[in-house]
């Protein structure tokens, strides 16, 4: 019999990553109609435990239950095989409804599962290699029982990890250390991914964490990783995904600001942080800070939030992402309280070469 293979998608490709290195523990492999079903209504696993967003495998390959399909990456990367355990169709409508709150195509997070098709394989997955990434990026990685040692190591106890996709700037700067002022340890954990036209190269991105940590975080208190995971988009139950995985990667804590995970109006500012409400954070092993927005406030003299500071508009600076775009294109810093110059320079150079 001739050996079965399948290249993955991108996302799928992800998703195999973060199962193959422990990342979306305690899931072993791409989910059945049992845990999909589960997943969709309540949250939860076949066997209970939380788990917000389906982590299916979606294929037209002709296969039987108990045939093993060798996967390789979306790049033609060997990566490992799965065992069919199952195959099935999912009701697409449904999860893009309980999952993501709209059945809207326009959805990005949405629009990739309709896209993919409804028929499902299920099974373990076994793992020869893991995929390739920039080079920026591979000098960070490590993975969660590794990430967890060197927590041990550094004696950390309360850990709290920050999600990111950009630089840095003084605001989410200013977040990240008023959570660390009450735990032990920093995780500044980006989300990584092939980097495409329009994207920060992943050098350029990576040299702004680590020059803002060389200059502005004391070296015994941050630790910078990367996760090499995708962006379902789901809102909500992203930033559930989210804690759940840096749970794995050994954080306690887990910084949720406005909009976390968002895509355009579909969810509530406070959506993605209300959502915890309904979770037993202690089941669940990791606990959400939440933050409010953060900027310089002229009056305050600093930053601040709206929980912390009483001023109006005029006094707080506010600049899109478009004008700071802007400004770094054409040579120049955005104003000291809002980015730091090193970064700012970084990306001034990073436009230059463009
Ligand atoms: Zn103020």
């Amino acid at each position: 019999m001739a050996e079965l293979s399948l290249t993955l998608s991108e996302r799928h490709t992800a998703d195999f990553e973060m199962i193959g290195n422990g990342g979306f523990a305690p899931l072993t492999g791409f989910q059945g109609s049992a845990d999909w079903e589960r997943v969709c209504s309540e949250m939860r696993t076949a066997d209970g435990e939380y788990w917000p967003i389906p982590i299916t495998l979606a294929t037209d390959l002709d296969c039987a239950v108990g045939d093993v399909v060798e996967l390789s990456s979306d790049e033609g990367k060997k990566l490992g095989r799965i065992t069919v355990e199952e195959i099935w169709e999912r009701d697409v409508k449904r999860e893009a409804e309980q999952v993501y709150g709209t059945t809207d195509e326009a959805h990005p997070g949405v629009a990739a599962i309709y896209e993919e098709g409804n028929r499902m394989i299920a099974g373990p997955i076994e793992v020869d290699a893991l995929p390739d990434h920039d080079e920026a990026f591979m000098r960070r990685y490590k993975t969660p029982a590794e990430h967890k040692a060197d927590f041990e190591a550094r004696g950390w106890k309360k850990i709290v990890a920050f999600q990111t996709r950009n630089p840095i700037h003084r605001a989410h700067e200013y977040l990240t250390k008023a959570a660390l002022e009450t735990c032990d340890g920093l995780f500044i954990h980006p989300l990584i991914g092939k980097t495409k036209a329009g994207d920060i190269p992943a050098e350029v991105r990576m040299r702004c964490y680590e020059v803002l940590m060389e200059n502005y975080y004391p070296e015994d208190r941050v630790v910078l990783g990367v996760k090499p995971a995708k962006m379902h988009y789901a809102g909500p139950r992203e930033a559930v995904l989210h804690a759940i995985v840096r749970r794995n990667y050994g954080a306690t804590h887990f910084i949720v600001g406005r909009d976390h995970a968002g895509a355009g109006d579909y969810y509530g500012t406070y959506d993605a942080q209300k959502i915890f409400d309904e979770i037993d954070i202690e089941e669940l092993g990791i606990e959400p800070l939440m933050f409010e927005h953060t900027f310089w406030c002229n009056e305050c003299e600093g930053l601040a939030s709206n929980k912390t500071c009483p001023h109006d508009q005029e006094a707080r600076l506010f600049l899109s992402g478009t004008k700071v775009r802007e400004m770094l294109g054409n040579g120049e810093r955005p104003p000291h309280e809002f980015s730091r110059d090193e970064v700012a320079d970084i990306l001034i150079d990073a436009y230059k070469e463009d």
